[in-house]
């Protein structure tokens, strides 16, 4: 059985870049600009060294005022130019930043909202998150000061040739001082790496934790488990800290570091050149000039100590970013435009498995079913009844078989058709904030309020949004909280309802409802399976009763299928079918577990 597509990152396999390309594409005009601005702001660094020379050689011991106000408008007109020169290219660096995060969280958007379904579930909800800090790092290195940096340090060459023609008895300072600069950033880059990636790590830990405890915070307030929580966070935090510690730690070592190494070639340029000038193989004035050249080549090689961890985040980042854009995607387009199907859903010896080594959750399953029809699936928890359905949605695709649409390979067909003929009601419905118009009419914003009001009638949630103040535009609250389970549920059905999908798959939908909407259901269902395929997961005889066929799943397997009027009976070994007319009663009677059922019948 083929395992869904593995998440890690893999250090041998060679990185396609063909989507950073994309991304820098929009950039990469600005970014040219500003390397070419920035190759004049180091040229215009040699105006205060040449300067501070030629005051020295040429204004103080010949006395030649006039020369110094010369060299002052020179070096001040330099100043002035450097100080503009330098905005534009801080202006530049904004655009480009801009560019890259707009084409770059673009395109992670677009990706991670085309992967499918498994692939979305293999990973934490907080390393999706974190890819988005990933986008950021990738846009910071290639517009912020490290590129910058970048094309500072070629031009370390051209100066310290200038200071061998000035001061060659200083040079060798500055040649013995850039390697070590040079070892201690590889240095800093590795040790830094672990300890940034345990601090990524902890957080996204600690992300996920929280996140979960926000969703679950009814619960936790209802059996009050502040306390027994309480321990877990405070691990998951103090984890957190304690890798930021060690890995701020780092930084400030290294940053230290540079700084005295800094000081430290300073202090070796000086003496060394003091020592020239006694021994008259140099003038003050070209140890002063050099002096401020090697701080001005020191300076880049210092920020290397500090940036060549963000290099190696970057180059980490990259190849997160990298395995998420290489992740095979749902049909995004279609190749054909098809017309409506009838509704014909047949699986063709389809399985399933959630993990490899582990029995198929559904089992070389057929089975077919076309409208007009109702089947019911009922099976005893965790049998794979929600498994199947998203298979018969394109949610899942088979590991074994093949889930067909009209005779058509459901492969074959992007997401958004299948989204639109095959209608999905899931167990927990999740809505979005906004309005319940916002809600029912989200697949399909320009939907006319006849089609709305008419999906809602079907749902059966019409009268009560008419009953609401501000009826349609009702804000709902964040995630639908301000309704009750049952309106939720309601408001789902119709947002499924309201492309009238020829196929409607509907797991569980009537655990929040009250009896009346449940019958309102059955009714909506039984006019709807007249034309339509429906499939709904349930326990309850009500909708089961409307049903014209019942399909019992036991291990991913068909345990039992028929047409209702003889599968219903067996499910309830042989009990009478209790009056309509006594309908409590028949509820009560019925609401024992059918898959129970379903498998005593079996074993039997
Ligand atoms: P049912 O809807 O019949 O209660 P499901 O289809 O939800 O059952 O689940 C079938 C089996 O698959 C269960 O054993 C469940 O533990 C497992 N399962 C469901 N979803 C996942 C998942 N995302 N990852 C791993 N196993 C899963």
């Amino acid at each position: 059985m083929p395992a869904p597509e593995p998440l890690t990152l893999d250090e041998d396999k060679p990185a396609s870049r063909k989507w950073l390309k994309e991304v820098l594409k929009p950039a990469r005009a600005g970014l040219r600009e500003a390397l070419l601005v920035s190759l004049f702001i180091n040229l215009l660094a040699l105006a205060v060294p040449i300067f501070v020379l030629q005051v020295y050689t040429r204004v103080v011991f010949s006395h030649g005022v006039s020369t110094l106000y010369a060299l002052l408008i020179g070096v001040v007109a330099a100043l002035v130019f450097d100080f503009i020169i330098r905005q534009a290219r801080s202006r530049m660096l904004q655009r480009v930043a801009l560019r890259i995060d707009v084409a770059l969280g673009r395109s992670l958007y677009d990706k991670i909202s085309a992967l499918p379904l498994r692939t979305l579930e293999g990973r934490p909800s907080g390393f999706w998150q974190t890819l988005f800090r990933d986008a950021e790092m990738v846009r910071n290195t290639f517009s912020g000061s490290a590129a910058v940096l970048l094309t500072d340090l070629p031009f370390a060459v051209l100066f310290v040739a200038i200071i061998y023609v000035i001061a060659p008895p200083v040079v060798w300072v500055l040649l013995i001082a850039l390697p070590v600069f040079v070892i201690v950033s590889i240095i800093s880059g590795r040790m830094m790496q672990g300890a940034t990636k345990g601090e990524r790590q902890a957080g996204i830990g600690r992300d996920a934790f929280l996140a979960e405890m926000l969703q679950g915070r009814s619960t936790i307030k209802a059996l009050a488990l502040e306390r027994t929580i309480k321990p877990a966070w405070e691990d998951k935090h103090a984890d957190t800290i304690e890798r930021a510690l060690v890995r701020g730690g780092r930084t400030d070592m290294f940053s230290n570091l540079g700084t005295t190494m800094t000081m430290l070639t300073t202090i070796a340029l000086v003496t060394t050149g003091a020592l020239a000038i006694i021994d008259l193989r140099l003038t003050i004035g070209a140890l002063i000039a050099s002096t401020m050249l090697g701080n001005r080549v020191i300076g880049p090689f210092n920020q290397l100590v500090g940036n060549w961890r963000n290099y190696a985040n970057c180059r980490q980042a990259l190849k997160r970013l990298d395995t998420v854009f290489a992740l095979a995607e749902d049909r995004t387009e279609r190749s054909i435009r098809l017309s409506r199907p009838e509704g014909r859903l047949t699986l063709e010896g389809v399985s399933f498995g959630y993990e490899e080594g582990r029995p198929p959750v559904i089992d070389n399953l057929s089975m077919e079913v076309k409208p007009p029809g109702m089947l019911g699936v009922v099976g005893r928890n965790g049998c794979g009844k929600t498994t199947l359905l998203k298979m018969m949605q394109g949610l899942y695709a088979p590991t074994g078989g093949r889930v067909l649409l009209d005779g058509g390979d459901i492969s074959q067909f992007s997401r958004r058709d299948l989204a639109t003929w095959v209608g999905y009601v899931p167990q927990e419905c999740f809505l979005f904030a906004g309005t319940i118009r916002e809600n029912i009419a989200i697949t399909d914003p320009e939907a006319s309020d006849e089609d709305i009001v008419k999906a809602a009638t079907l749902a059966g949630v019409h009268d009560y949004v008419l009953d609401l103040p501000d009826g349609y535009a009702t804000e709902i609250g964040e995630a639908g909280s301000r309704l009750s389970g049952g309106q939720r549920q309601r408001i789902a059905i119709a947002r499924a309802l309201l492309p009238d999908p020829p196929i409607l798959l509907l797991d569980e939908v009537s655990g929040n409802l009250d009896m009346q909407a449940e019958t309102a259901l059955r009714n909506t269902l039984g006019e709807l399976a007249r034309d339509h395929t429906i499939v709904v997961v349930t326990h309850t005889p009500v909708l089961l009763r409307a049903c014209n066929n019942i399909m019992a799943l036991d291990r991913g397997r068909i345990a039992m299928g028929g047409p209702t009027q003889e599968i219903l009976p067996r499910l309830f070994g042989g009990a009478p079918r209790p009056a309509e007319a006594n309908a409590e009663a028949a509820v009560e009677a019925e609401q024992k577990d059918v898959a129970l059922a379903a498998s005593a019948e079996k074993s039997s």
